[in-house]
């Protein structure tokens, strides 16, 4: 993207031509290797699916590559099965999409070089591709994908809508975090005209825990520590409950915003310490506590309300540490606006 300088003024270049500049990158070519970040989520899934729909319905090639397997409960969803699991891999189409990406490291896959088109909605993304569209606005890189489907005039199958649903539901952390417009309940609105079914999905996404999952949240919770009169709460696992618990890693997925449900709670913090030392720290918070801020000073990223990093060391120190600056993300909130009640 073009930046302004002081000597002379370029404007921005405006959303509609960054989006007609990827159009014409896709229209021009025909194979095309799709990805997004590691340990995938409901969006980076959402994003990359739903794409790849759109490219076939204009007789593109498409491959779809990824560094982990999905969660067990986006199995089900249409092409979830497609995806090649890859550590490395080679770029052998005309462009690589990658997409919920704020770098190209967040693949977790290496080897993608060659023509890349960049879309993301994470601050600080690192403009890596050939070109890139960047938006911190959009609620989810669903809402992108959206756009570039509608501007490439390809139709919303129930495919389609049914993954850009799916990214927009589980970004928004099913429409509770702060970065709902007006234009999210607009697309919502058209992939349910499209056929996407509202309760259905609610329950695929977050009724399909298993057993061993409802033991794992209730051995969580007990452990859970308040601090500060219950502004912050902190869950911290190893995998031996994932073990007691008959559960993986990928069952740990969602567990986080439970404590959000109680009114005092402002943010959660949860450490999983991993076997080599590496902690996987997740952060989740209400309104206009920023936990991104926190996350960016450890090389991780995120959003306001929804950011994580991984980091090494002690985890009684590393603790100390994050409830610390999570406190003052939350006093420098309440020292500003009022919690909005409606
Ligand atoms: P998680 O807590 O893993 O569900 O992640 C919450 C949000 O933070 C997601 O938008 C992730 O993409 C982002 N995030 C988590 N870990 C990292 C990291 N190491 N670097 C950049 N972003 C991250
Ligand atoms: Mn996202």
């Amino acid at each position: 993207m073009t930046q302004p300088t002081e000597a002379s003024p370029v404007p921005l270049d405006s959303p509609a031509e960054i989006v007609g500049r990827i159009c014409d990158a896709i229209l021009s070519r025909q194979r095309f290797v799709l990805t997004s970040h590691a340990r995938p989520d409901g969006d980076s899934i959402g994003s990359q699916l739903a794409m790849a729909y759109a490219l076939e319905a204009l007789g593109k090639e498409v491959r779809l590559v990824n560094a982990d397997a999905a969660p067990e409960h986006y199995f089900e969803f249409p092409g979830v099965d497609r995806i090649e699991i890859a550590s490395q891999t080679t770029a052998d189409g005309d462009a690589v999409i990658v997409m919920e990406c704020s770098e190209l490291a967040r693949t977790g896959v290496s080897g993608f070089d060659g023509f890349i088109i960049n879309i993301d909605h994470h601050a600080g993304n690192r403009m890596y591709g050939a070109v890139n569209w960047f938006d911190e606005s959009a609620a989810a890189c669903g809402e992108m994908v959206f756009d570039v489907i509608n501007a490439l005039g390809v139709p919303l199958t129930p495919e389609i809508a049914t993954h850009i649903y799916l990214a927009i539901l589980t970004d928004t952390g099913s429409f509770h975090h702060s970065n709902i417009t007006p234009r999210t309940f607009d697309i919502c609105r058209q992939a349910v005209e499209a056929g996407v079914n509202p309760a259905a999905m609610a329950r695929r996404v977050y009724d399909s825990n298993s057993f061993g999952k409802l033991k794992l949240i209730g051995a969580l919770l007990d452990d859970m520590e308040l601090v500060d009169g219950g502004r912050l709460a902190v869950l911290q696992m190893d995998d031996s409950i994932l073990e007691t618990c008959g559960c993986t890693q990928n069952d740990t997925e969602g567990i986080i915003n439970l404590p959000l449900t109680a009114r005092e709670i402002r943010a959660v913090v949860f450490f999983k310490v991993g076997p080599n030392g590496e902690v996987r720290v997740s952060m989740r918070s209400k309104y206009d506590v920023d936990v991104r801020v926190v996350a960016s000073e450890f090389g991780g990223g995120g959003h306001k309300n929804a950011a994580g990093c991984t980091v090494a060391g002690a985890i009684d120190a590393l603790q100390k540490t994050f409830v610390e600056k999570i406190l003052r993300a939350i006093d420098l909130q309440d020292a500003g606006t009022a919690i909005p009640h409606t």
